[in-house]
């Protein structure tokens, strides 16, 4: 039973003690009080079906038993230990964790967030290469630390201050909206329908390429490149994957010029996108670093950053330090989340919900010409809507909102994101099941008709 602040007691707070730069979602913000799997109860007791899992972060579903006794029981031997001091926990778990990653990225430093975690990473690749320019993606969103603010491409993020140095943006491989690209481009069980130039090999991917190295050619200093850093799919971009074959030349560019390849995997990893237990196995390449959080702690404050021992050493020309990371805490809910992973087989679930659910999706898009576009991997999917799919234009925030408000009267929690704030993203606890992407579908169908 609740027994908390009421709504008005929490507004006046909000307003008075809370700063306001921090987003809420809704017209009138829901005030949560209780998870299940992948329901969330509001202080009325109103349950909803969790489509959006705390911006992808409840990876094996809220409140999971095994979690909670497992973090009870640490919680009563040892809550905290900084790593100035073995503990089991952090040993168990570094060893877990890297079992699960290819050989080579063997050696792990755990953090407290994915901003963290790519900062930190930003810090292992400048100081191994000792060069100190870096290249992402338009449209990408890597974390709200000073320096990732830099790397992050997106104007709802920037300050009028000035940015980190060191960072520049090529050209997003985007073959929905991007200048190159169309049908077959992408790996997913879901294609755009926007007509392609390209023969029977896509080439879309090569184009984008090109762009990168006119990146290249007129920003870096000649065999200057720190690293190039992606996420394996754009989360808060809006769902956005790039063509087939396109991340494997940026690899082997970035190579030639002595950089690192940083996978971020914060919201792709723990085998969400179905296929492999990490994002960027569906791009054919292996990382030099990669970074991980919201996933990897089912929205315990945990995240990590994987390396070899040789870039990892690197880190050591000077003394490193984290209070919270590698906590036993946070190990042990770390380690319980890939036993839930493996034991509920939700990598799996994440396939064939997932591609499930897409191809539903797919069929609403032929009857609603509002959803220009539908795409992803297991259960990181977009859904971008349109005002007309000819011309791709974005649909009006008003619609918009009004779709992602009568979801939410519907029951159903949804996100969305997008450099327009078009596309709904759907990232659920990886534990849903069919009738609920069923749910979703019917309550899309009845919001859609309401625009
Ligand atoms: N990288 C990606 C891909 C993300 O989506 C996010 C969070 N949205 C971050 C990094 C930053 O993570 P955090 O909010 O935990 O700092």
């Amino acid at each position: 039973k609740y027994k908390g602040l009421s709504y008005d007691e929490m507004t006046k707070i909000r307003k008075n003690n809370v700063n306001p730069a921090l987003t809420t979602y809704y017209k009138k913000p829901l005030a949560l009080h209780q998870g299940y799997k992948q329901w969330l109860f509001d202080i009325n007791g109103r349950r909803y079906l969790d489509m959006f899992a705390g911006v992808c972060t409840v990876s094996v579903g809220h409140a999971h038993p095994k979690i909670t006794q497992a973090v009870t029981e640490q919680m009563d031997t040892l809550g905290h230990s900084t790593n100035i001091y073995y503990h089991t926990k952090l040993h168990e778990y570094a060893k877990k964790l890297a079992e699960k990653l290819p050989d080579k990225l063997e050696c792990i430093y755990f953090v407290c967030s994915g901003s963290e975690a790519n900062d930190l990473a930003l810090l292992m690749a400048r100081s191994y290469t000792n060069k100190f320019d870096v290249i992402s993606l338009k449209n990408c969103y890597h974390g709200m630390t000073y320096q990732m603010m830099g790397m992050t491409s997106n104007n709802y993020y920037k300050y009028p201050v000035p940015g980190a140095a060191g960072f520049f943006k090529t050209t997003n491989p985007d073959v929905y909206n991007g200048i190159w690209g169309g049908k077959n481009c992408r790996d997913s069980p879901v294609q755009t329908d926007r007509p392609c130039s390209c023969g029977s090999e896509c080439e879309a991917g090569l184009r984008y390429l090109q762009q990168f190295e006119c990146e290249l050619r007129h920003d870096i200093p000649k065999g200057g490149l720190a690293a190039f850093w992606a996420e394996s799919i754009q989360g808060v971009g809006g769902t956005i994957q790039y063509p087939k074959n396109y991340i494997k030349g940026i690899y082997q560019r970035v190579k030639d010029q002595g950089g690192l390849y940083v996978a971020d995997e914060v919201q792709t990893g723990f085998g969400r996108t179905g296929d492999y237990f990490w994002g960027f196995e569906s791009h054919g390449i292996v990382p030099d670093i990669v970074t991980m959080a919201k996933g990897i702690g089912n929205g315990y404050p945990l995240a990590a950053v994987a390396t070899t021992k040789e870039i990892a050493t690197g880190l050591a020309k000077a003394g490193h330090f984290n209070t919270f990371g590698g906590n036993p805490v946070a190990c042990t809910t770390g380690l319980s989340v890939l036993e839930i992973i493996e034991e509920e087989k939700l990598q799996e679930n994440c396939k064939t919900v997932g591609t499930h659910l897409l191809l539903e999706l797919e069929k609403l898009k032929s009857k609603f010409p509002v959803i220009g576009d539908v795409r992803g991997k297991g259960l990181m999917i977009g859904v971008e809507l349109v005002e007309d799919p000819k011309t791709r234009v974005a649909l009006s925030t008003e619609k918009v909102l009004k779709f992602w408000e009568k979801c939410l009267d519907m029951g159903l929690i949804v996100g969305k994101g997008g450099i327009s704030g078009n596309v709904i993203r759907i990232k659920p606890p990886m534990c849903i099941t069919k009738e609920d992407a069923d749910f979703t579908v019917k309550v899309f169908e009845v919001a859609l008709e309401d625009i």
